[in-house]
């Protein structure tokens, strides 16, 4: 993993052993003496963590934190304040100013490395996402993207798995203001619970009895339906192999006994946005691809899908000599509904015969807007004889029902031209076969429109 972390300290010997540390695991870092120089920093050019002290003369720690956050252009930084020890209510006004997490001095290596990998994958996340967001807001399909915004700060959905009632209540009333926990404390019944509802984190607290929670852990690693939740270990001080071991598995974060609540809070925040980012990310990849090979109009497929898809299916039927045959069709006289009743009538009437396409086709066949007010269907293991009977059924369907426009108050009449080819000697190409189905739909306007043509074999 690389990445860019800027370590802030005054203390020139403090600056230099965490630089060395991370420098040991490959990452690139930054170092500033005083906040001034960190904000610059940070201004100037692309951070991924900041880790960052708190004492520092002129301008403190919470200071530079809180005008990182509130800087468009710095706040999707994650902070990490490095607190002393006896300080425990600086991680309270931490909290307020903004920070993502907090290290204690002197740092633990584990624990160093585990922060800033962790905020490092949630910075990445982060960063994919403004980037997608950017570039499809120019392409126009910003709105479909933002669909999911509100999920990012709803109340957290937590199952947490622990054996002692006591320390239920206590981590139930901890994350009380920024989740809805339910607590089990058997581990077996847990796993169905994660499998069956969406959670965005499990804590499972060690204390678990007879039962091996690195087990559990691996368990909904393993499970289809659980694997990307993250999971946040609670584990005894001191427990290095434990956590080791978890971190392996894919446990994503750990923290340890007995719980700082504000720790608590913070761990479990940067967990869940980082599987809240997650889905979004792989929602909006979904979304991209399903808007690059979808007619915005009809929703039927578009022409793009189309020559890719028919490439595919006409090669198939060849090497296994199976029959293909594909039917395009054309409404009669279309222009004259735009012409008369308004583009957007025109557009309606489009709307509806995809929809009366849609009912005509089996699910292995391909319905496509070709452009205009020109739609083919790809009719794979379909003889012509066959796919003419569909054809027919379809043409009769558009001439026997009227098309009723919201606006219009006569419905309209109208009737469309088909032309049919199938796969045969003298076709080796998808575009053969689309210029023969072209050139027997010519043949139906030409000789009189509403009629199905099927070219000569
Ligand atoms: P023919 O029976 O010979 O097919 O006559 P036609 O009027 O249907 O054919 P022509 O190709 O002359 O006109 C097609 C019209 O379709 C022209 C164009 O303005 C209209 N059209 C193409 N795309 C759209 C669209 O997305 N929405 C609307 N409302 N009209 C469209
Ligand atoms: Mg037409
Ligand atoms: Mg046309």
């Amino acid at each position: 993993m690389t990445a860019r972390i800027l370590v802030v300290d005054d203390i020139p010997a403090n600056v230099k052993l965490l630089e060395a540390r991370l420098m040991a695991e490959y990452f690139d870092v930054l170092t500033a003496s005083n906040g001034f120089d960190a904000l610059d920093i940070c201004d100037r050019t692309q951070v991924d963590v900041i880790l960052l002290d708190i004492m520092m003369p002129e301008m403190d720690g919470f200071e530079v934190c809180e005008r990182l956050k509130s800087n468009p252009r710095t706040a999707h930084i994650p902070v990490v304040m490095v607190t002393a020890l006896d300080q425990p209510s600086d991680r309270v006004r931490g909290l307020k100013a903004g920070a993502d997490d907090f290290l204690t001095k002197p740092v633990n290596d584990l624990q160093l490395i585990s922060r800033v990998k962790s905020l490092v994958r949630l910075k990445t996340l982060s960063d994919e996402l403004r980037i997608r967001h950017d570039g499809t807001r120019h392409a126009g399909i910003d709105d479909a993207l933002r669909l999911t915004d509100g999920r990012l700060e709803e109340q957290a959905q937590v199952l947490l798995v622990d054996s002692r009632g006591a320390s239920q209540e206590r981590i139930v009333k901890t994350l009380k203001p920024i989740a809805e926990v339910s607590a089990l404390s058997d581990p077996q019944a847990a796993v169905f619970e994660a499998a069956e509802n969406g959670y965005d984190l499990v804590i499972v607290n060690s204390n678990l009895a007879d039962y091996d929670p690195l087990r559990f852990c691996s368990q909904l690693r393993s499970l289809e339906r659980t694997r990307f939740i993250p999971i946040l270990l609670i584990t005894e001080q001191g427990d290095e192999q434990m956590i080791i071991r978890a971190l392996d598995l894919g446990v994503n974060d750990y923290i340890v006994r007995p719980l700082d609540p504000n720790e608590l809070v913070a761990r479990a925040l940067t967990q869940v946005r980082r599987k809240r980012y997650n889905d979004r990310l792989r929602n909006s990849v979904r979304q991209t691809i399903e808007l690059a090979v979808t007619d915005g109009l009809t929703g039927l497929h578009n022409r793009r899908y189309l020559d890719t898809q028919l490439r595919t299916l006409f090669a198939r039927a060849k090497v296994r000599g199976r029959p293909l045959t594909i039917c395009i069709t054309d409404i009669d006289r279309f222009k004259l509904v735009n012409d008369q009743f308004g583009h957007d009538a025109g557009d309606e009437v489009l709307k509806e015969f995809s929809g009366r396409i849609r009912s005509t086709v089996r699910g292995a066949d391909l319905a496509c807007r070709y452009g205009g007010e020109e739609f083919v269907l790809v009719m794979p293991d379909t003889t012509a004889d066959v796919a003419a009977n569909v054809a027919e059924r379809l043409r009769l369907m558009i001439e026997a029902r009227p098309f009723q426009l919201r606006s219009g108050e006569v419905p309209l009449m109208l009737t469309a031209s088909m032309g049919i080819a199938t796969l045969g000697p003298g076709i080796d190409t998808p575009e053969q076969l689309l210029k023969q189905a072209d050139r027997a739909l010519y043949e139906a306007k030409n000789s009189g429109r509403n009629r199905v043509v099927a070219a000569a074999a």
